[in-house]
Parts: C-alpha cells; sequence; structure tokens
C-alpha cells in the first residue's frame, strides 16, 4: 500500500503573487494569530495564487520516477507581495529568500489523498505559516489527479500537534466534528504568474 520514497529530488517553485493580493504579510499574520491564542482573534487566511502550470509542470518532471512508482518531492516558496518594485523582487529572487508556503509531492500509484505520514509533513509547515497548502499530484486517479490541501484549524491541528506516533497510522477524527483536512478555499490558480523551478537533482 505504501509507495516507495523517492531518491528524493527536490524541487522549488518561485511564484509572485500579483500586488494587489495583500498588503499584510503572512509573518504579521501568523505571529499575531499565535501571539494571541484567541480564534476570534485570529486573522482570516491570506490568498495565495499559484500558477496554472504548477501541477503539470512537476508531474512532467516527475513522469519517469512515477513510472517506476517513486514518489517526487518538492517545496514550495512564494515571494510576499508588499510595494515591491521590479528591481526589488529580482533582487529578492537572486537570494532566493522565498517564503515556504507549501509543498508538492506524487503518488505514484495511488489516489489523490492526504496520508498520515503527509499530515504530519504537512503540520510542521502550517505551524509555521497558517496559509501552507499541500499539493498531491495524482497522475493515475482518473476522478482527481491533484488536490491543495491543508489541515483544519483548529480540529485537525490539534489531533496532529498531540499525535506522536510515526509511519502509517489511523487518526481519530476532530471532536468539533470537521474532517482532519480540507480543500484548500484560499488558494487560487493564475496564470499570469512568474513561476520557476530548480531541480536539484
Ligand atoms: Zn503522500
Ligand atoms: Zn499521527
Amino acid at each position: 500500500m505504501v509507495t516507495q520514497s523517492s531518491p528524493s529530488p527536490s524541487l522549488s517553485c518561485i511564484e509572485t503573487v500579483p500586488h494587489r493580493s495583500s498588503h499584510v504579510s503572512p509573518f504579521e499574520a501568523s505571529s499575531s494569530y499565535h501571539n494571541h491564542g484567541d480564534p476570534s482573534e485570529s486573522k482570516p487566511l491570506q490568498d495565495v495564487h499559484i500558477s496554472e502550470r504548477l501541477m503539470e509542470d512537476f508531474a512532467e518532471l516527475a513522469r519517469e520516477n512515477t513510472e517506476k512508482d517513486l514518489e517526487t518531492c518538492g517545496a514550495l516558496g512564494a515571494f510576499l507581495c508588499q510595494a515591491l518594485n521590479e528591481e526589488e523582487v529580482f533582487a529578492i529572487q537572486n537570494e532566493h529568500a522565498l517564503y515556504p508556503v507549501g509543498w508538492i509531492h506524487t503518488h505514484p500509484s495511488q489516489g489523490c489523498f492526504m496520508s498520515s505520514v503527509d499530515l504530519h509533513t504537512h503540520y510542521s509547515y502550517q505551524a509555521m505559516v497558517p496559509e501552507a497548502f499541500a499539493i498531491v499530484v495524482a497522475p493515475t486517479d482518473s476522478s482527481r489527479r491533484h488536490g491543495i490541501f491543508r489541515l483544519t484549524d483548529p480540529g485537525g491541528m490539534d489531533i496532529l500537534r498531540g499525535c506522536e506516533e510515526t509511519g502509517f497510522h489511523p487518526h481519530k477524527e476532530p471532536e468539533d466534528g470537521t474532517p482532519l483536512y480540507e480543500n484548500c478555499s484560499n488558494v487560487y490558480k493564475n496564470s499570469n504568474l512568474r513561476f520557476e523551478i530548480f531541480d536539484l537533482r
């Protein structure tokens, strides 16, 4: 049932978000969220824009591994969009000073879902950045070739925070009746983004 893990090629993707979309950085949103600790004071999630080509290009790069039933994994980085001009954006790109916004991996022969191991991996991203998302690319799932997921908060986050098991294991459902994870509603596919993949294989 478990696919082998890959001789892990590591990929990273750069995306710029249109300037109009945020005036408050997710870091600020995130720290104030954690500092206050009161959900009623939490700010809504920032919108995140990803390139329309991201899943397709990644699936193409992973194809050889996928055919061998090996998973391929990559980290996703994004630019915050404050009022940066082109030169500033360029300088930041040069330094690869990217904001960790999530990760992407393939399920070569399994369906499009988050395994328990995926949930634990994702927990560390989302604990750091509330907007973090996980993309699962499942080329052989005829019903759904990719999904963009996050843990429910507080439901899924609380369960994962309290779970010390490793490997593949079942999780109980959150007590508030929510599922452990959900489809992201704050991630938008955008055909107009600058987008780069660094293939570190
Ligand atoms: Zn997985
Ligand atoms: Zn667990």
